[in-house]
């Protein structure tokens, strides 16, 4: 039955072998620890979420974004980030120290340290959370977002490269199939993890695996870092964490993760004495698709919006500035929940929908996951990019039509028998006055004046932004409908880390043996983003967060 527990020894103990875990392992095996690297999945899940994920990292005053004319700088990333945070707890202490060091980072070592691993970012700097529309408030007040060249693949590649070369070296060791299910604390120290052998499982990178149990392993260490992920592939955990500011939860929605994103561990390590702090801050999408191709239990992917698309509630009422697509996450989150329906449509045009969706994940943008030039150039040519096109033919969340009136026909075919149909003549009055106000390129709608605001932006004229024109232009057609549903993502609180990333218990001294790292960690301190993020972040956060756990607990362990 038993594991060989004799063999299940190390300097260090990582649980979770996704980004963070990575790069814990990697630093610690740099600092000549031997590292054991644990994982409830098998070899053909290394990397975890990041594998899957669009590769985006927010950087501050990049040569890319000065490239591009962008004016970047320390302090404008602190009050984006400050004014996006909202910091109101006295649990924020840790969170707000990450913060700061985070920003340090990312507008310093991040990018040549990356850089020289062989990483690299696509030269267009994406504009993602455009935010509240104030300056102090939430969002982005310039472009951040850099797409890395290979998307989430390309930001595993050169941490999974180092933990293989250690492994060829014999530091570090991989425990496949190695479920935790709790911590062995000694004396009051982490001295290591026990759990479950699970059944071997070829399933294919990123769907379901058997959680049928062969047989159960002790492993000891002196230091154990937690880098196990945060809780968005367990739906219901999401519902019962659903904080009362954002309404209440909703009863359909679509998984941004795959199922191993399962939470657990952050129940497991908090039994065990460790503090969680604020479980109530997530991070959800309102642009979720239901994958027509999935590869996990309800599949969702995220559609990173430009900001043309007319917004409509589930009963046709427009949104309320400043919830415009790709501006204010969670604000356009609550307002929705507000309705009282699971989900709200975007009324567009084929040429909107050419220039203006992308798809978040590695596996909808192969032209940039493959670092496919020809098939990147396509981009700019007449059509929709190909996975776009093809939700659009095979997503059931979509309708094509020629007239309004047909369109709302067909929304009212795909959307929920308990919402009282659309009004063909409101839907068209909605449309009519956003369309009056595209005759200038001034006025008093807010929405058309972000459009060509944003246009003011290279990036966005280039790639990003369609020339704006009116929807009920027919040469812009057909008119496209889009369900937009709510997809889980990111967890945004976690167990609560010093700046060693140290655990912490609730006196607040540190729990002896024990880092954490990642989402499981809120990205660092417990939750250094806040209530919001600014996108670009998550990645960033593992990296920094896997770094100062993985060298934090090597220089323990030697001393
Ligand atoms: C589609 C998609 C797109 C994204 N795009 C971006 C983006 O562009 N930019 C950005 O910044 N972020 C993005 N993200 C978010 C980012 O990828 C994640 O936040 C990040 O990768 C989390 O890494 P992690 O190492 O903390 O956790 P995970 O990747 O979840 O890895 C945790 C690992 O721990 C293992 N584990 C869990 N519990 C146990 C246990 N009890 N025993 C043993 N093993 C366990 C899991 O199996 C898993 O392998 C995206 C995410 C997705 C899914």
């Amino acid at each position: 039955m038993s594991g060989a527990s004799g063999d299940l020894r190390a300097d260090v103990v990582v649980v979770g072998a996704g980004l963070a875990g990575l790069v814990a392992a990697a630093e610690a095996a740099d600092a000549g620890r031997s590292v054991l690297l644990l994982d409830q999945e098998g070899e053909q899940n290394l990397g975890g979420q990041a594998f899957w994920s669009l590769g985006g990292l927010f950087l501050v005053d990049s040569p890319e974004q000065r490239r591009m004319g962008v004016k970047d700088n320390l302090e404008l990333a602190r009050q984006d980030w400050f004014g996006s945070a909202q910091f109101d707890r006295p649990e924020d202490r840790w969170p707000r120290a990450w913060a700061e060091a985070y920003l340090q980072f990312a507008a310093g070592e991040k990018r040549s340290w990356l850089r020289q691993m062989g990483h690299r970012v696509f030269p267009v700097v994406g504009w993602a959370e455009r935010g509240d529309g104030t300056a102090g408030g939430h969002g982005n007040s310039v472009p951040r977002f850099h797409i890395t060249w290979g998307t989430g693949p390309g930001v595993v590649e050169p941490f999974e490269r180092r933990v293989r070369d250690h492994v060829a070296g014999g530091r570090i060791r991989f425990g496949f199939r190695h479920r935790v299910d709790g911590l062995v604390v000694e004396g009051g120290v982490a001295v290591g993890v026990h759990g479950s052998l699970l059944e071997p499982d070829p399933a294919d990178r990123g769907r379901p695996t058997s959680r049928a149990v062969v047989g159960d392993f002790e492993a000891r260490g002196s230091a154990v870092v937690v880098t196990s992920g945060g809780i968005g592939g367990d739906l219901e955990l999401v519902r019962r964490s659903w904080p009362a500011r954002l309404g209440t939860p909703p009863r359909r929605m679509v998984a941004g993760v795959p199922a191993h994103v399962d939470g657990r561990m952050l129940q497991i390590t908090q039994a065990a004495g460790a503090t969680v702090v604020n479980p109530d801050r997530m991070w959800h999408y309102v642009e979720g698709l239901r994958n027509w191709d999935p590869i996990w239990d309800d599949h969702g992917i995220r559609i990173l919006p430009g900001p043309s698309s007319l917004w409509l509630d589930a009963e046709g009422n427009r949104l309320p500035a400043p919830y415009f697509p790709g501006f204010d996450t969670l604000g356009t989150l609550r307002h929705l929940r507000a309705t009282g329906h699971d989900y709200s449509w975007f009324v567009l045009t084929q040429r909107i929908i050419e220039k203006e969706f992308a798809l978040s994940g590695s596996e909808q943008n192969p032209d940039l996951t493959g670092k496919d030039i020809r098939l990147l150039l396509s981009r700019v040519k007449k059509g929709a990019a190909g996975p776009v096109e093809a939700f659009k033919q095979h997503g059931e969340d979509f309708v094509v039509a020629e007239t309004l009136e047909e369109l709302v026909a067909g929304m009212n075919r795909v959307g929920d028998d308990d919402v009282p149909p659309l009004d063909p003549a409101r839907v068209r009055a909605v449309v009519e006055a956003r369309d009056r106000e595209m005759d200038n390129t001034f006025g008093k709608d807010a929405q058309v004046t972000a459009i060509h605001g944003a246009r003011t932006y290279r990036g966005d004229k280039l790639i990003r932004v369609a020339t704006p024109h009116k929807l009920l232009d027919r040469a812009a057609g057909p008119l496209i409908a889009v369900r937009l549903n709510i997809l889980s993502r990111k967890t945004l609180g976690g167990l609560e880390t010093d700046l060693d990333g140290r655990c912490l218990r609730a006196d607040g001294t540190p729990f002896p043996g024990l880092w954490a790292a990642g989402e499981v960690a809120g990205f660092g301190g417990g939750g250094m983003m806040g209530y919001n993020a600014l996108e670009g972040t998550f990645l960033g956060g593992c990296i920094f967060s896997g770094r100062v756990a993985g060298r934090a607990a090597a220089a323990a362990v030697a001393s």
